[in-house]
C-alpha cells in the first residue's frame, strides 16, 4: 500500500527527534487490526462509521494513503483523489439517505482535528440551517 508512517515530534534534551508511531487508527481498521464498520471499500479510498456521530448519518471517506494529513495537502498533492472523495460522499449520501450531505475537514489542531491522516466527515440527516460551527 506504500503508506508513509505517522511521525509525532519528541524533544529528548536539546535535539528533536521524530518517533514511528504507526499505522493511524484508520488504517488499523482498514487492516482489521481494530473494529470498526468499513460501508465502503474501493481501489484508493474507504468509508466507515464515525464512532461518535454528531448527525444522524455520521460517516469518514479516508484515502487509503496516510500521504496527506489534511485535506490542503491533499488538494495540492493529489486533487484527482480529493475529487475522488468528494464524489464517494455523494454516493454514500445518496445510498444512506436523501442525497444531501455536509462535508466537513477539520484541518488543524485548532479546528479540532484529532487524526492527521486526511477524512472527510460526512454528515447527513435533518441538519438545521445554520448550524454550521456551533459545538
Ligand atoms: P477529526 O477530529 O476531524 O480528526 O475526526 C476524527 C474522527 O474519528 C472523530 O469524529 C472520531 O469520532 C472518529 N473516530 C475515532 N476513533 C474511531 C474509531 N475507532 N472508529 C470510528 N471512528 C472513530
Amino acid at each position: 500500500m506504500g503508506l508513509r508512517q505517522a511521525r509525532a515530534p519528541h524533544t529528548v534534551g536539546e535535539r528533536r527527534i521524530d518517533a514511528v508511531t504507526g499505522p493511524s487508527i484508520f488504517t488499523r481498521i482498514l487492516s482489521g487490526d481494530i473494529p470498526g464498520e468499513i460501508v465502503r471499500d474501493t481501489d484508493r479510498l474507504f468509508a466507515i462509521r464515525d464512532i461518535a456521530p454528531q448527525a444522524p448519518l455520521h460517516l469518514l471517506v479516508i484515502p487509503k494513503t496516510e500521504e496527506y494529513r489534511n485535506v490542503a495537502e491533499l488538494a495540492a498533492g493529489d486533487p484527482g483523489l480529493l475529487a475522488e472523495l468528494v464524489a464517494l460522499a455523494g454516493e454514500l449520501a445518496a445510498e444512506h439517505g436523501d442525497g444531501d450531505f455536509r462535508l466537513v475537514f477539520n484541518t488543524g489542531e485548532g479546528a479540532g482535528q484529532t487524526v492527521f491522516h486526511v477524512h472527510a466527515h460526512v454528515l447527513a440527516g435533518a441538519l438545521p440551517e445554520g448550524s454550521l460551527g456551533q459545538g
